[in-house]
């Protein structure tokens, strides 16, 4: 299967990211990448950029090393109605946004019942594009109702690469999420969440997961920058036409 854009990435601005857009871009190139999104965290994590470092990506040019960037960001989800920590205002000017839960953000849900309504609700954000890591067992989710929920509001789920090495326990989860995705027709994206250049593209894991649980690359958003574009673009004009899904 080959991805044609990696959807999920860090840079310096994170605070625990090691590499500069710059460097990103080159190595999305020498990667053979058509396509980058930038997607540091939101504002709650510790470390995480102002939001002035998002409101400012108005200076990006589109295309860097030949690569065609986008905005992003990776908001957390801090409560179990599904708030983001990343306000509207900050939102609007992205091209993209990712939304999860994480460590050390403000999230207080306790319970699978909590993260699942939390969850669900971000689903329902008319600005959240893709739910990162939903296979996390640091925040168990009922993965059949997030499910169906994406496939109800037209929402991509994640099978996110690094969560092999950095969310232990993912594995089983990840590919229960892959097969259910897979039976309700839910569009999944394979992303590196490269936190340093040498990590863009690096989707192996994830990749085999995928093939493994029956998934086609048609089923997965970023195997076509052009794909991706058309999302973006049908998610823009629904949002602003007040139509919740698609
Ligand atoms: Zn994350
Ligand atoms: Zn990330």
């Amino acid at each position: 299967m080959r991805l044609e854009a990696d959807l999920h990435t860090h840079t310096l601005a994170s605070g625990h990211g090691y590499s500069t857009v710059k460097e990103m871009a080159e190595a999305a190139s020498a990667a053979g990448l058509k396509m980058l999104a930038i997607t540091d965290h939101g504002l709650s994590m510790p470390g995480a950029p102002h939001y002035y470092h998002f409101t400012n990506t108005i200076n990006w040019p589109r295309y860097m090393a030949g690569v065609e960037v986008l905005k992003g960001v990776e908001a957390n989800i801090i409560d179990t109605n599904g708030r983001l920590d990343t306000p509207e205002e900050v939102l609007k000017y992205l091209d993209l946004v990712l939304a999860g839960f994480h460590s050390e953000t403000w999230y207080n849900g306790k319970t699978v019942e909590d993260n699942t309504r939390a969850m669900i609700a971000a689903i329902r954000n008319p600005y959240v594009h893709i739910i990162v890591h939903p296979g996390n067992p640091m925040y168990p989710v009922d993965l059949e109702k997030v499910v169906l929920a994406a496939r109800s509001y037209g929402k991509a789920l994640e099978l996110n690469n690094n969560s092999f090495l950095v969310r232990p326990g993912s594995s089983p989860r990840c590919y229960r999420l892959a097969k259910l995705a897979r039976r309700h027709g839910v569009a999944v994206s394979i992303n590196s969440d490269a936190h340093i250049c040498y990590k863009v593209g690096d989707f192996e894991t994830a990749v085999s997961m995928a093939q493994e649980a029956g998934i086609q690359s048609s089923q997965v958003l970023n195997s076509s920058a052009e794909e991706v574009r058309q999302f973006l673009a049908r998610h823009k004009l629904n949002r602003e036409s007040g139509v919740m899904t698609n």
